[in-house]
């Protein structure tokens, strides 16, 4: 006799606060919900120490154990998990096939929720003094920087907007960029150069970063004529853009021209019945809340289109 094969209401794809909280609503909802996480499930917040702007925690979280609460609580109302990575996608007919390898998983609607990652300057000391000092989001860290000299690295809108963010609590902000001007829009970069506590250094890169246990200076080197200088610090936040997980939807979705996808503010996107929500098809506010805001979008989404 043949097994019949499971059509699921939702896949979920990716497993960070976007992926989680969409899993939380469709399965409370009695959605047969699977999600297939890839095999770090968790995303930025992984790489984050303490989270103290999520709503609900006075104390502050870290970002594993927030990580962890989440999929807790969507295993609770049933949804199943698989830390795999898928390698297709089909979506265009209306039962959409997910595979991971060769398997095939088969659902009525998609829920795209695979986020993005900081790019990283691929430092010498960076991955031993990431969380001790280094980071990517001033917006989540800056208030540990309070009284500090913070090292900002890039020339972008991100750099710009940390580096404004950064001032608020360090006592010195540093930009160091590696050409002599800045690739930001004008607005920003008038707002930089007129705020009083932030410096610029042109065409020079980070090569490294010194401490033992937390970030004390950084290793300049003069992009001009090659010469390295020390430049004592208490933080390095590099800022040179994200690279959202969208390889797997190239040629089938819409992405703009950094690849981030491209959706409605409803999180549908181009096909019917898939959706996509977070860092994923968000290159402008990129926090946990926001992220999982639209997690819970999606997931409303999937279900209405799953009743009508
Ligand atoms: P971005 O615009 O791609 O800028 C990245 C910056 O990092 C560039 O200045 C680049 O230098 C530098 N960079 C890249 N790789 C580097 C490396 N290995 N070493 C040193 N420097 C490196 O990225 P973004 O600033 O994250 O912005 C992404 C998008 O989001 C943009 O469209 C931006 O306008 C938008 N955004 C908007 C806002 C806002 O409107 N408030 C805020 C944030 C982001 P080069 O210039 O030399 O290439």
């Amino acid at each position: 006799m043949s097994k019949t094969k499971t059509i699921y209401d939702v896949i979920i794809i990716g497993a960070g606060p976007a992926g989680y909280t969409a899993a939380i609503y469709t399965s409370r909802a009695s959605l047969k919900t699977l999600m297939i996480a890839g095999d770090t499930p968790g995303g930025q917040l992984l790489l984050t120490s303490e989270v103290e702007n999520f709503p609900g925690f006075k104390d502050g979280i870290m970002g594993p154990e927030l990580m962890d609460e989440m999929k807790a609580q969507a295993l609770r109302f049933g949804t199943e998990f698989r830390a795999d990575f898928v390698t297709k996608v089909e979506l265009n007919s209306k039962i959409k096939k997910v595979s991971v390898g060769d398997e095939v998983f088969e659902s009525k609607t998609v829920i795209i929720a695979t986020g993005a990652s900081a790019n990283w300057l691929g430092l010498k000391n960076e991955q031993r003094l990431m969380g001790k000092g280094i980071s990517a989001c001033a917006t989540c860290d800056g208030f540990f920087f309070t009284g500090k000299h913070v090292i900002v690295a890039g020339g972008g809108d991100s750099a710009m907007e940390e580096a404004l963010t950064l001032a608020k609590f360090a006592d010195k902000v540093t930009i160091v960029h590696r050409r002599d001007e800045f690739r930001a829009s004008k607005i920003m970069q008038d707002r930089v150069k007129e705020h009083k506590k932030i410096d610029i250094i042109y065409n020079a890169e980070v090569v490294d970063v010194l401490g033992d246990d937390f970030v004390e200076g950084v290793v300049l080197k003069d992009t001009q004529d090659n010469k390295e200088t020390q430049l004592d610090c208490g933080g390095l936040f590099v800022a040179i853009g994200h690279t959202p997980a969208t390889k797997l939807f190239e040629g089938v979705l819409d992405l703009d021209d950094k690849k981030y996808l491209i959706s409605n503010p409803d999180t549908s996107t181009k096909i019917d019945g898939v959706f996509a929500a977070g860092d994923v098809s968000d290159k402008r506010y990129r926090q946990a809340i926001t992220a999982a805001g639209e997690g819970c979008k999606a997931a409303l989404e999937a279900e209405h289109y799953i009743s009508s």
